[in-house]
């Protein structure tokens, strides 16, 4: 039997739909929206087109969208000035430098100059540190989105397999420590482990998180497993692909005739990313204004 198909689209639209609900509770009791602002550095096509998505559905959540761009040759003093005055700022609840920014500007200080309340990216390392101890903090939305689909598909994943593949702080790492809190078993791989295809067939969870199409084929899959597909991987069409065609690190084809669930490329985990960021908007301004009283 066919496995059935994770739409994270339609699960995107009702996480947004419940944080609006959120917002507008928040706006109600504070007497303010609440806010995030969105860094874009310099003009990247793909950066345009998330900083775009981001922002029209940030008020679409009924929040405050801060839009801040900058041109390419920005020096690293004039984005952490930007930073500095974001983090002061009382009505942005959020900050989000989209990344990757532009060479030479290095992610690492940039990242650690927020406001660790206000990183609703998840992506500074008190965050991470918090994520790592079991603490409340803000965690990376892509590993949040992908978590709440594996929820949504199996309910409790106690004691179930799970294989991480790909170790990045942004996606890989998070996803592996949110199954661990669950209570997965969980195993991280990466380009140096050995005998992927077989380790990848004790996963009765597959999270992939690569950059690699197509690299997980159906015979690298247990039989009845669910797999999240994290992978987004343009393929070129000069090698006479559509133009630009999406895919992920997951053979689709040959893993829809396997698994027991599985997310599409594009419509599965992508659309979860944004959810999450207004998610984690909402948590950050409601701890905020806690903190406050
Ligand atoms: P990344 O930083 O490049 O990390 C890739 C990871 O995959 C690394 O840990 C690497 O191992 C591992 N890897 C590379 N080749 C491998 C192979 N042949 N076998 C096993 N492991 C291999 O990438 P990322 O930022 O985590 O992103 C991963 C994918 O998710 C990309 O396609 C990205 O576009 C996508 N993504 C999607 C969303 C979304 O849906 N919104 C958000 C973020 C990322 P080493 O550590 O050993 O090098």
């Amino acid at each position: 039997m066919a496995a059935t198909i994770i739409d994270g689209k339609a699960e995107a639209a009702r996480v947004r739909a419940l944080v609006a609900t959120d917002a507008a509770a928040f706006e109600a009791a504070h007497g303010r929206k609440v806010g995030l602002a969105v860094v874009l550095v310099g003009s990247d096509p793909a950066s345009e087109v998330y900083v775009g998505s981001k922002v029209r559905l940030t008020r679409e959540a009924g929040m405050e969208s801060f839009e801040h761009r900058l041109p390419a040759d920005t020096a690293e003093a004039d984005l952490l000035a930007l930073v500095a005055q974001l983090n002061a700022d009382p009505a942005v609840d959020g900050i989000l430098v989209q990344l990757p920014l532009p060479a030479p500007l290095d992610a690492g200080p940039v990242i650690a100059a927020i406001d660790p309340e206000k990183d609703v990216d998840g992506l500074h390392p008190e965050n991470a540190g918090r994520l790592m101890a079991g603490l409340p903090g803000l965690v990376p939305c892509t590993p949040l989105g992908a978590m709440h689909l594996i929820s949504r598909t199996l309910g409790d994943v106690t004691g179930l397999n799970a294989v991480v593949l790909g170790r990045s702080n942004l996606v890989g790492k998070p996803v592996a420590q949110l199954l661990l809190g669950a209570n997965a078993t969980v195993t991280m791989a990466h380009s140096r482990t050995r005998e992927l295809p077989a380790l990848c067939r004790t996963a009765d969870i597959l999270v992939a998180a690569v950059g690699r199409p197509n690299l997980v084929r159906g015979d690298w899959i247990k039989p009845g497993a669910t797999v999240i597909d994290v992978g987004i991987n343009r393929l070129d069409p000069r090698e006479g692909e559509a133009k630009g065609r999406l895919v992920g690190d997951v053979c689709f084809d040959e893993a829809l005739a396997v698994a027991a669930a599985l997310t599409p490329v594009p419509g599965g985990v992508g659309p979860m990313t944004i959810a999450f960021l207004l998610r984690n908007t909402v948590t950050a301004a409601t701890r905020r204004q806690a903190a406050a009283k």
